[in-house]
């Protein structure tokens, strides 16, 4: 039987990766860092299919070098989704690109050392699509990388991508030699949760569906289904002329207040802002908090994707961003997230 082996396995994308691997016939081998959550993940994923899962798990850390080699024992491919995606921002960007990029690296040489065919990584569109200022295209492609040099701020997650995407290409064109690589670019991703923990992506809805907050700031949002990552993921490792490639995964992108229309129709119970925030007071805003500050330079931006790649070599076709957006809000509902 072919093994994957699927790190950061607790997570929102590795959980349908994982679902989806098994409905495929294939035997998962998981990692987690935290024993707990570890422990809640084979209970989740049986309550989300409706069958017994038992996969099994293993503890990695990105920071650490310890158990990477018996994790990859006799492990066909690797899908490296690890990688800290946290609600706030840290203290330093290094908080953040360090575990990303050592871990993609660490990662990488363990899979070449046990003779595995092909890392899948999850990088993002934040290695894409960040720091262009004015000069972005008008719409963002696989040949795009986010700007570290072009005077405009990027943020510490969007650095860690794309730390960590550079680090892995740059690896395997030298001392990895020999080893396939595939890197899935995902934009914010939505869609049905299967573990009670709310990834960061979905927590962007909770805001709005707890009313909390009278009108979104004026951002476009790319949107895609979980399920449909998770697919990507699993072509990306299967099909041979994705070998080399990157894929940008996306269905549209909506402004933050057209999700909160499509929230409030759903939900007309609910005070749900459908109006954007004026972008003066979201600059204002953004000198006390640090999170909105981040997001300012996307303020007013428009930020569409090509998705051509993935359609034409994945065979992708992509679930509704209504869809996927509705189906997160009716998770984090059902929980009492939101
Ligand atoms: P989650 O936070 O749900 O998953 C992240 C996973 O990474 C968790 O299992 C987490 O473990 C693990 N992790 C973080 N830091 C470490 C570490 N130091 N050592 C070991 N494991 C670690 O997020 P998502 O599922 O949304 O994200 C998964 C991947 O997809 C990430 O690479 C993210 O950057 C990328 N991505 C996500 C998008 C989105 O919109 N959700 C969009 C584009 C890319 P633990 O549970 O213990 O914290």
């Amino acid at each position: 039987m072919t093994r994957v082996l699927v790190t950061g396995a607790t997570g929102f994308i590795a959980s349908h990766v994982i679902l989806q691997l098994l409905e495929r016939g294939y035997q998962v081998r998981g990692t987690a860092r935290s024993a707990d959550k570890a422990k809640r993940l084979n209970q989740a994923l049986s309550d989300y299919a409706g069958k017994p899962i038992e996969i099994e798990l293993v503890r990695l850390d990105l920071t650490s070098d310890d158990g990477w080699a018996e994790a990859m024992g006799g492990v066909d491919y690797v899908q490296h989704i690890a990688s800290p995606f946290p609600p706030d921002v840290p203290r330093t960007a290094d908080d953040l690109i360090v575990p990303a990029r050592d871990g993609a690296l660490r990662a990488l040489k363990s899979a070449k050392a046990a003779g595995v065919k092909r890392v899948v990584l999850t990088s993002s569109v934040a290695a894409v699509d960040n720091g262009w200022g004015d000069q972005g295209p008008a719409a963002f492609d696989e040949t795009c990388w986010t700007k570290l040099d072009g005077g405009n701020p990027v943020s510490f997650y969007a650095q860690s991508k794309y730390w960590a995407e550079r680090a892995a290409w740059d690896y395997v064109a030298g001392a990895g030699d020999g080893l396939e690589l595939a890197v899935i670019n995902p934009v914010g991703v939505f869609g049905p949760l299967i573990t009670s923990d709310v990834s960061t992506s979905v927590g962007l809805l909770v805001q709005g569906l707890s009313g909390k907050i009278p009108a979104f700031p004026r951002i476009h949002q790319g949107v895609v289904d979980v399920r449909d990552v998770a697919r990507a993921h699993i072509e990306a490792m299967e099909r041979p002329e994705a070998a080399g490639e990157r894929f940008i995964v996306c269905e549209r992108s909506l402004w933050m207040s057209e999700i909160g229309r499509i929230l409030a129709s759903a939900y007309p119970d609910r005070k749900i802002p459908t109006r954007d925030m004026p972008s003066w007071l979201a600059r204002l805003l953004g000198v006390f908090n640090p999170s909105l500050r981040f997001i300012l330079p996307n303020l007013d931006r428009q930020r569409v994707y090509h998705t051509g790649h993935a359609e034409l070599v994945l065979g992708m076709d992509f679930i509704t961003a209504e869809d996927a957006l509705l189906a997160s809000a009716e998770g984090l509902v059902r929980m009492g997230k939101a």
